[in-house]
């Protein structure tokens, strides 16, 4: 049987994912310190969960395809209409989405590297062409780097802010300027997972750029899996304008937000103390483990996000091993990355690290 032959040619071209959470050799643990995927351990906010149990009564029903209600209570956040609004299972749906909207093959997706996995996948999926450059030197996307990048060819840009894997973080009102800036014949993807957990002075959301009414394609991309603690129900959305969002919206994904999903999103959206607290708690935490992974002698990139991204003597690869084997898990990149989670399980890693590296310095210092 030879299904390849029957694939479309993006797809029989396309590089298998790199994207760890697509790794299926085994299943990932739950019982362990759960640092690899940037998870809250805080879960969602209480009322969520019984706004999800109720709803869970009414599974035999279909959810409302449309998430009017999702729709609403997120315009009203933003002060915008639903027509501002796509609402998806989770963010990872919308860049699906995206690139099978957009790509035309040859089409040229331009980012800064390493990031978010999806794009790339996204631009390989539909016949695109992922166009990478580097980081900036500390290690956040490189605007000026990006806009001299930009070709004809090009007919996307991403950025991510702050970045995953790095934590790096560019001040919003420069992404304002550079946004301003740019030709208007691309669309502008601003990446926001992780703006939740931003401490930084000069920090505002490219949905300010959607309540004026800017005048060239730009889509805001958010979700609930972070600072919302909903990870494993799926929600996530988009925010431009009408314009945009009608294109997108054309995508039978943008129809797949469970009635569950829906439900405890509405709610958590008013859970504002919850949500101030998580930040806080997670701000700390993020102190507490960069103070400490500096002790152990490992390099610390700076971070606004819920994780940290860290050299140490050992290679990552190896640090990743040795930690699963005493039920710590971090995620591997050119670097480590881990996420920060409660204060025990902070401490749980720090200590776990502490071990690993010991254990190495003993080997070095006896012959084998
Ligand atoms: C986690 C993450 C997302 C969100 O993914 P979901 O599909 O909404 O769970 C989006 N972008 C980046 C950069 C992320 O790290």
């Amino acid at each position: 049987m030879n299904v390849t032959a029957l694939t479309n040619e993006s797809i029989r071209k396309k590089p298998a994912s790199k994207r760890a959470s697509r790794q299926r050799s085994s299943s990932t643990p739950l019982e362990v310190v759960r640092l690899c995927y940037n998870e809250s351990p805080y879960g969602m906010p209480p009322k969520s969960h019984e706004a999800l149990f109720a709803a869970e009564t009414r599974s035999n029903n279909y959810p409302d395809f449309f998430a009017f209600e999702l729709k609403k209570a997120l315009a009203a956040e933003y002060s915008l209409e639903t027509t501002n609004i796509i609402t998806v299972a989770g963010s990872s749906a919308l860049i699906d989405i995206i690139g099978c909207t957009f790509i035309n093959p040859g089409d040229e997706v331009l980012y800064c590297s390493p990031t978010y996995e999806a794009f790339a996948d996204m631009a390989n999926a539909y016949g695109g062409v992922p166009a990478p450059i580097p980081l900036a030197g500390d290690l956040s996307f490189d605007l000026d780097g990006l806009y001299n990048a930009i070709t004809p060819k090009t007919k996307i840009v991403v950025i991510v802010n702050p970045n995953n894997p790095t934590g790096g973080y560019v001040p919003s009102s420069k992404i304002e300027e550079f946004i301003r800036k740019a030709p208007d014949d691309i669309l502008i993807v601003v990446d926001e997972a992780y703006i939740d957990f931003v401490d930084h002075p000069d920090n505002y959301s490219m949905v300010k750029l959607i309540q004026e009414g800017i005048d060239k394609p730009v889509l805001i991309l958010r979700t609930f899996s972070k600072i919302y603690g909903m990870a494993g129900i799926r929600v996530g959305y988009g925010v431009s304008s009408p314009e945009v969002i009608d294109e997108l919206a054309k995508s039978s994904h943008a129809w797949n937000v469970s009635n569950v999903s829906q439900a405890a999103a509405i709610v958590a959206l008013g859970e504002k103390e919850f949500i101030a607290n998580v930040k806080s708690e997670i701000v700390k935490g993020r102190e507490y483990v960069s103070r400490e992974l500096k002790r152990l002698g490992c390099a610390v990139n700076d971070t606004q996000a819920n994780f940290i991204y860290f050299s140490s003597p050992l290679a990552p690869e190896d640090i990743t091993a040795a930690l699963k084997e005493k039920d710590v898990l971090i995620a591997t990149f050119a670097w480590s990355r881990v996420s920060i989670g409660t204060p025990e399980e902070n401490r749980a890693f720090i200590d776990a690290l502490e071990e690993v590296l010991a254990e190495v310095a003993l080997k070095e210092q006896s012959p084998a």
